[in-house]
C-alpha cells in the first residue's frame, strides 16, 4: 500500500536550489516543506551503490531525526560509453571546487579516447532517485530518467552541472539553453521533460492529494 504525503514534510537536502524547487512543486499540494538545515540536521555519507540507495539513505536519516516524514533526492549523469561513469558520482568529478567545465571536459577527453565522436556513440541519461521515508521505516521510491547525446562544446549558459553538455532526445537546445520552466516545469507551464519533473509526476502520483 502508498502511504500518502500530508502535513509536514523535511526536506533532507542542504542546497538551497534545490529546497526552494521542492517547496514550489509541494505547495499545491498542501504539503509544509521544512528544510533539514533549518531543523539542524547533519548529512549522512552516500555509501550506497546506486542512486536509489543514496536517495534511501539520506531520507530515513532525516526521518529518524526529525520524527517527520523526509524526501531525499539523488540524481547524475549516465554515459553509456563510459560504461555508466560518472554516475553516482557525478557531483565528485566537478572536485571541491564545482568545476564543472572540467568534469564535462574529463568526459569528453573519455570519450574521445574511446573513438565517441558520432552521436550514436555519445548517448547519456539523467537519473533522478526519489525517496520519501517515516520514521517508523515505510518509504516510497520512484526513478525517472532523461536520454539524450552528449554535445561538445558545451551551449548555454542556463542550468547547472552538466546540462550545456546534454542534448535531450528530440530537442534542438542542450539543457543549458532552455529555460528552467522548459526544463523542469510540469504542465501546463513545460513539458515536464528533466529526469526530476518526470520522477516527482511518478510521486506525486502515489503520495501527493
Ligand atoms: P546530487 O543529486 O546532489 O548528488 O548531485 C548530482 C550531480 O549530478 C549534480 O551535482 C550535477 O552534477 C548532476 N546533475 C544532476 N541533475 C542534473 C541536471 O538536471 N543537470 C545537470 N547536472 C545534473
Amino acid at each position: 500500500m502508498h502511504r500518502r504525503i500530508t502535513g509536514q514534510l523535511v526536506i533532507a537536502t542542504h542546497n538551497p536550489g534545490k529546497l526552494a524547487e521542492m517547496r514550489e512543486l509541494l505547495a499545491p499540494h498542501g504539503v509544509e516543506a521544512i528544510s533539514a538545515g533549518e531543523l539542524g540536521l547533519g548529512e549522512p555519507d552516500e555509501t550506497g551503490d546506486s542512486f536509489a540507495a543514496n536517495a534511501r539513505i539520506k531520507a530515513i536519516a532525516a526521518a529518524k531525526a526529525a520524527q517527520l516524514p523526509a524526501f531525499a533526492d539523488d540524481s547524475g549523469l549516465v554515459v553509456d560509453a563510459l560504461d555508466g561513469a560518472p554516475g553516482i558520482l557525478s557531483a565528485r568529478w566537478a572536485g571541491a571546487n564545482k568545476d564543472f567545465a572540467a568534469a564535462m571536459a574529463q568526459i569528453e577527453r573519455l570519450l574521445q579516447e574511446r573513438g565517441a565522436t558520432q552521436p550514436a556513440r555519445r548517448k547519456a541519461h539523467f537519473v533522478s532517485a526519489l525517496c520519501v521515508a517515516w520514521p517508523d521505516d515505510h518509504v516510497e521510491q520512484v526513478e525517472a530518467r532523461v536520454d539524450g547525446t552528449l554535445v561538445w562544446p558545451p551551449r548555454g549558459t542556463a542550468g547547472f552541472g552538466y546540462d550545456p553538455a546534454f542534448l535531450p532526445d528530440g530537442h534542438s537546445r542542450t539543457f543549458g539553453e532552455m529555460t528552467s520552466i522548459e526544463k523542469h516545469g510540469l504542465p501546463p507551464l513545460g513539458m515536464g521533460l528533466s529526469h526530476r519533473a518526470k520522477a516527482f509526476v511518478k510521486l506525486a502520483e502515489i503520495c501527493l492529494d
